[in-house]
């Protein structure tokens, strides 16, 4: 019978309850025990998940206490020297103090993992990094699982992947030639492993999904030919796309199997099973570990019949990976509609759907009534009138080319522009949102609850965005928000005025450490049925003279940002989205409104891993975008924001999506970033942000005008426009307005010098 596992399940708890242990330990309200007893809980709970679902391993490794890259680091001994640690003694206040910086050091860099939303801690390594050990929690943890007397296979990132995700601050500095002794390390925990009768471990080498160039690959076989002739057996797990071009490589190595991703990447299994030794184990990852749709379990077991012939007790199967990337479980929805949840499968119902694979290629009698089951919520999913909108239906098949394109290219747009808007030279503004103040939570938590009636609740946001008007005003901002008072969370916001959305009460998957968010799940086609934000801005234009700038979210960052249908194609869903934002950006121009603003914060990350598939993400994205905002006349001004700076390599597509203005990050890398920007030629207004708004740090308006005139060396300044890097709503609101006023008077002071050296400069 094929054998069955999973590459980890989330740690956080099905009432993130890790969260709340963690956050209380921070604030000094738990201890260390305390801390270490819900972990303990948790792990022992989602051990038994696993138990009860028949699978033949339970898997440890998967928990951290904050992430599994900073826990493996921690057990190498590999801990940022600047904080001074003894890895061997490290204690749990120290672990979080990596994490999260102290007084003296700012945390670990992070950054997000693979093409997921979930960000892990960038080792930091040197050539004095010696790999000697450290706390060695993996083996307590192994200790908790082994005392439950069923087999425990031990999940850990592997060395190759670990090096890859590292990063070195000595210039000029080889992170390859740190092989050697990683692999000792490595060596002596699997050693360590097989003492306490482990037979089997799992390295997880996503890494060889990207493109590793050469040495690395090199590097990959040295490494595994050591590892591989260790005596405990080793799995190889690859996720996120297809190996199938190291198919070859990984054969001639002495591992006992390997895992792959048969969800994201179907088409690699032929290379493996051809290349496959006669003894190796292929783990057939064939339940989403990214998404949440119930399994087409009939169908798999078809895909995997001749496999399991051939391959027997060889074939395993899992998830694709790990699946910290779905919520833990559907048994706490009660407000879902019933027929959607049907067609859901979380974390703990994929356990069981690896269960009853395993039992239908075995005895497919006893396996009947789930498959049976199966079929029924996926043939109802076919056919729901919830999922098909015959209108939106029409409306994708009409969209042409034409709807793509602006009226008149950028330069004639933006002479009308400037004759319409009329701002200053190197005119502020910011990126949509002010403080979400206790106040403003208070009262969105109130009206939830149903405490707060909905037109005192309007009132109440009313009141916050004049007086986020007011406080603009007398800034002397140029082009105005409304601040974004009613937006908890920007997707959500605009997803919950949507049909074809849902919202889950518990759905929530870690972002980073304690952070965990809670992606809404697209299951139908995507329609608007009335104005979203209409009211609200023209509303705050009434209350002033200045220009006022409509606030919406880009179709790449609600398709990004939310569990999306697996029955069509992502790109379809992306124009879906683009349609309903569309209508909205059109009834703002109508209401009046002559800058809007559609962020897309989340384009880069939608990028695939592999760069052969750029090309196709980029133009669908591109054009998605364009849809969304090309229904405008010349005369309306089209922004776009993006808070991050690893730009350079797509220039030509963000150019393509062809928004007047883009508002970027960029003070975190002193303006570095435009170096690209100007290389390029980047056509069209840009608005590089001046202040980092991550930090409470106020800096000073000489700081940011010295960026400004940077920023002018490489792109013209009457293309300039002066804002932040991002959204203010993590902040309070005397830095925000300490920091603007600095902001304004830098503007001020460099138009001023500006035009006493070349005063025919004007906008
Ligand atoms: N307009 C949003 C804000 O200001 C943009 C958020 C983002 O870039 N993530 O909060
Ligand atoms: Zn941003």
């Amino acid at each position: 019978m094929a054998r069955t596992h999973i590459s980890g399940f989330p740690r956080i708890g099905a009432q993130r309850e890790l969260k709340f242990a963690q956050e209380s330990f921070w604030r000094g309200d738990n201890d260390e025990h305390a801390l270490r007893s819900v972990a303990r809980e948790l792990r022992t709970r989602h051990w038994r998940l696993q138990q009860d679902a028949g699978l033949d391993f339970i898997s440890v490794g998967d928990f951290a206490y904050y992430d599994p890259m900073l826990t493996l680091s921690a057990l190498l001994g590999a801990l940022p020297p600047r904080f001074g640690f003894d890895p061997a003694t490290l204690s749990l206040a120290q672990y979080y103090e990596l994490a999260r910086g102290n007084a003296a050091q700012p945390a670990m860099e992070m950054t997000k993992w693979f093409d997921t939303n979930y960000h892990y801690l960038v080792p930091e390594l040197g050539p004095q990094t010696s790999f000697d050990g450290g706390v060695e929690w993996l083996f307590d943890e192994l200790d908790e699982a082994l005392a439950l007397n069923v087999p425990v296979k031990p999940v850990l990132i592997g060395p190759v992947t670990y090096l890859w995700l590292s990063k070195s601050h000595v210039a000029g500095f080889d992170r390859l030639s740190l092989l050697p002794k990683l692999v000792i390390r490595y060596s002596r925990i699997l050693q360590k492993l097989k003492q306490r009768g482990v037979e089997w471990v799992q390295l997880d080498e996503p890494a060889l999904c990207a493109d590793l160039p050469a040495p690395w690959l090199e590097a990959f076989s040295a490494v595994y030919d050591v590892l591989g002739t260790s005596d405990v057996k080793v799995l190889l797990a690859t996720y996120f796309d297809s190996a199938a071009e190291h198919a070859q490589r990984v054969a001639r190595l002495p591992i006992a199997g390997v895992h792959v991703d048969l969800v994201r990447a179907p088409q690699q299994l032929d290379a493996w099973r051809a290349a496959l030794p006669a003894h190796a184990v292929l783990s057939a990852g064939v339940i989403d570990g990214r998404n949440i749709w119930r399994a087409d379990l009939r169908a798999i077991v078809e895909s995997l019949r001749d496999l399991h012939a051939e391959l027997g007790e060889r074939l395993w199967i899992a998830p694709s990976c790990s699946l910290q990337h779905v919520p833990v479980s559907l048994a706490t929805e009660q407000k879902l509609d019933a027929d959607l949840k049907s067609w859901l499968a979380f974390a703990t119902e994929k356990l069981d759907e690896v269960g009853t694979l395993a039992l239908a290629l075995h005895d497919p009698a006893t396996a009947e009534p789930q498959l049976a089951a199966a079929d029924l919520a996926l043939e109802a999913r076919r056919h729901s009138s919830a999922v098909v909108n015959a209108l939106v239906q029409k409306r994708v098949a009409a969209v042409s080319d034409a709807m793509a394109e602006r009226h008149s290219p950028f330069a004639e747009r933006n002479r009308l522009q400037r004759e319409t808007l009329d701002l200053p030279l190197l005119p502020t503004t910011t990126i949509g949102s002010f403080p979400q103040t206790a106040s403003i939570r208070q009262a969105r938590a109130a009206y939830k609850r149903g405490e707060l009636r909905a037109l005192d609740y309007l009132q109440r946001m009313r009141a916050e965005i004049e007086f986020a008007v007011r406080k603009q005003e007398a800034l002397g901002l140029d082009v105005l928000v409304h601040g974004e008072a009613e937006r908890n969370d920007m997707v959500e916001y605009f997803g919950e005025q949507l049909w074809g959305y849902a919202f889950t009460e518990n759905g929530w998957v870690q972002s980073y450490g304690s952070r965990c968010v809670k992606p809404p799940i697209i299951y139908g086609d995507v329609y608007r049925p009335e104005p979203i934000t209409v009211d609200t801005t023209r509303y705050a234009q009434s209350l002033t003279p200045r220009v006022m700038k409509g606030m919406l979210t880009g179709p790449v960052t609600m398709l990004q940002w939310s569990f999306v249908r697996n029955d069509q194609p992502r790109s379809t869903t992306a124009l879906q989205l683009a349609l309903a934002i569309r209508d909205e950006v059109m009834d703002l121009e109508k209401a009046g409104i002559r800058v809007i603003q559609i962020d897309e914060p989340a384009f880069r990350e939608g990028l695939p891993l592999r760069k052969h598939d750029w090309a196709a993400y980029l133009e669908w994205a591109t054009r998605v975008f364009r849809i969304s905002a090309a229904g405008v006349g010349d005369r309306t001004q089209i922004h776009t924001h993006m808070c991050y700076s690893e730009f350079n390599d797509i220039l030509p597509s963000i150019a393509a999506m062809d928004a007047d203005v883009i508002t970027i990050e960029t003070s975190r890398s002193a303006m570095e970033l435009l170096d690209g920007f100007g290389a390029f030629a980047y056509p069209n207004e840009i608005g590089p942000g001046v202040y980092d708004i991550h930090s409470p740090r106020v800096p000073s308006a000489q700081a940011m005008q010295r960026l400004l005139e940077r920023a002018c060396e490489v792109i013209p300044a009457e293309r300039l426009w002066v804002n932040p890097d991002c959204g203010l709503k993590t902040r309070g609101w005397p830095e925000t307005e300490a920091a603007l006023t600095n902001m304004v008077r830098a503007a001020k002071a460099l138009r001023a010098k500006l035009a006493a050296r070349q005063p025919e400069l004007t906008r």
